[in-house]
Formats: structure tokens, C-alpha cells, sequence
């Protein structure tokens, strides 16, 4: 069955935190596994104010080791662990997330009551997470940062028609797509005998921090969701790409080429109050781009065939 996807902006800053804004932290939870990509300082107190409970975190993704991206996950885990957390928690980053993250969490007094592993991931690569892949791109920005790209598995259509005709019993279609094959009261049946074709995962891509770049094109390629920092409006350019962010406009280009269903603007500079100018300016390159919001959540919802953002 097609999974149930939400996104989850926590904080949408970044930088420093800021009366207005809370820093990065984004949730994307697939059915009951929620994942959070990157832990500012404070994301703990907006999970808090969300949906969705930090007891409830299976996975945790930071893009780099920038401040604003991981400090909150400190004290996120000393919570967990005063109360009583028991299931396994599973951290990811970049090179250099061992040694960071266990200097990080070795801080201060506590006992932490629960399993927790650190992994290391490489750029370029695909992780099998089970329900969903994971793929990673390097960043460009001064320090070792990757994007991260959250794509659901092909799922095979069923043929209503095809699965009448032979007389299948409903209860057992999901066994037959799971399995490919299924015996049922001395019956094979077989997924080719019932599908209807391939619809493909849905695909959100988050980029954490980075100066724009051509390979993120192709990475984000066809992406229902596209979340790119944009730091600053155009007007700041060359100053926001010499340290290694992007502005509306440019990630609003890449957007635009990568033929994205949606663009989310995100990590907006402390110094920026009024972030409708961003999204004027990423405006004039692609038209269904969104300004990210603390506390905003997103549904991803499935795209008909060759079809725009279901929400237009
Ligand atoms: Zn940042
Ligand atoms: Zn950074």
C-alpha cells in the first residue's frame, strides 16, 4: 500500500536562533517510522509544539557539523533518555559524525538508557532504510555536508479489472505486492498477473547547507519536494555563495530545471525579517515555490501520472 508521507518543519532558520525563527529541523515521517534531518539547538521544544512526539524518532540524519544543525540533538537524547526510552536510535551524518556526535553526546552527566548508533555515510551512495532509500550527494560548502534524498520504493499498481477476473480476495493483494508471489488455499498467485504498471516512489529532497550547484539538478531531479536553503534574497548573492549558501532565486533555478513537483524555501538568515521578498525573487524563475514555516506540515501526497504537484 502507498505510504503515508508528512513533512514536518520544526525550524526553518538559520544560522542562530532567533525570536522569529527556530533552527533546522525537519521531519518526514513514512508511516510510523519518523525521521528527523538535522537537530538545531532547540528542535527538541518544537517537536514538542508539533504533531509528533521526539520519543517517537527512529533516525536522525544531520547534513554537517555547522552548529545550527546539530546542537539540539545533546539535549534531545538526555530527554529521551529521563524518559525512559527504550527503542533503538539510529544517527547519521557525514564525515566525521563518529567523533563529533560521540564527543557531543558524551557531555555532561547521564546514563543514557536506550541503544544508540552513530553512522557514518558516504557521499553518492544509496542506504536501503527498509520502507524507504536513502541517497546522499555531497555539498558544496566549507565544511564536509551532504543533501539528503528520502525516496519511497516503486510501488506495482494493482489492476482492479485483472484481480476481479481472477478471482482474488482483496484481504490478500498487499501479500501478493509484497511477496511478488503468494499461495492461498493451494492457489499461486503471482504480482505479473495483477499489475497495472510501476508507479514511482515519491522523492523529497532536503539539501541541509550548500552554494548552488549543477549536480543537484540531476539529484533532485523529478523530486515531489525540493527543501534548498536560501539564505538571502538575490541581492545578496555573491555574499551568500562565497559562504556556501544559495539565495531563493538561485535554488529556485535549480528547482525549475530539475523539473521539482515543489519548492520549499529554507534557512533563512537571522538578519532576514521579511522573507516574502525571497520568495518574489524565487518567483521569477519557478512558480510553485513555498516559503517553509516553524510548525508548517506537508503532506506528500502521490502525483497522477506525469502530473504537477497534486496540491495546484
Ligand atoms: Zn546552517
Ligand atoms: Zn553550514
Amino acid at each position: 500500500m502507498a505510504s503515508n508521507i508528512r513533512i514536518i518543519f520544526y525550524g526553518t532558520g538559520g544560522s542562530w536562533p532567533t525570536p522569529l525563527r527556530a533552527m533546522p529541523g525537519v521531519g518526514v515521517k513514512v508511516d510510523d517510522v519518523l525521521n528527523l534531518f538535522d537537530c538545531g539547538e532547540g528542535t527538541q521544544r518544537q517537536i514538542m509544539k508539533s504533531s509528533t512526539s521526539f520519543m517517537d524518532i527512529d533516525n536522525i540524519f544531520i547534513t554537517h557539523f555547522h552548529g545550527d544543525h546539530f546542537l539540539g540533538i545533546m539535549g534531545l537524547v538526555q530527554s529521551m533518555s529521563f524518559n525512559n526510552r527504550s527503542k533503538p536510535l539510529n544517527v547519521f551524518g557525514p564525515q566525521g559524525a563518529i567523533k563529533i556526535l560521540s564527543n557531543a553526546l558524551n557531555v555532561g552527566y547521564y546514563t543514557l538508557h536506550f541503544p544508540l548508533k552513530i553512522y557514518e555515510l558516504e557521499p553518492d551512495r544509496a542506504y536501503d532504510m527498509g520502507k524507504f532509500v536513502i541517497r546522499t550527494l555531497l555539498n558544496d560548502h566549507p565544511v564536509p555536508a551532504i543533501s539528503y534524498s528520502i525516496e519511497e520504493k516503486d510501488l506495482v499498481r494493482i489492476d482492479p479489472e485483472k484481480a476481479k477476473e481472477k478471482n482474488i480476495p482483496s484481504r490478500i493483494i498487499e501479500k501478493i505486492r509484497e511477496n511478488g508471489v503468494y499461495t492461498y488455499r493451494g492457489n499461486e498467485y503471482r504480482i505479473d498477473d495483477i499489475s497495472g504498471g510501476i508507479r514511482k516512489g515519491r522523492r523529497i529532497v532536503y539539501t541541509g547547507d550548500t552554494r548552488p550547484m549543477d549536480r543537484m539538478v540531476e539529484f533532485a531531479r523529478g523530486a515531489d519536494v525540493l527543501i534548498h536553503d536560501t539564505t538571502t534574497d538575490s541581492s545578496f548573492e555573491p555574499m551568500v555563495n562565497e559562504f556556501g549558501h544559495t539565495s531563493s532565486r538561485q535554488a529556485a533555478r535549480i528547482a525549475k530545471q530539475a523539473g521539482v513537483g515543489r519548492l520549499f524555501l529554507y534557512h533563512y538568515s537571522p538578519r532576514i525579517t521579511d522573507t516574502s521578498v525571497l520568495l518574489q525573487d524565487a518567483r521569477t524563475e519557478f512558480e510553485n515555490v513555498y516559503e517553509s514555516k516553524d510548525l508548517m506540515e506537508y503532506e506528500v501526497r502521490v502525483r497522477r501520472e506525469g502530473g504537477r504537484d497534486p496540491d495546484m
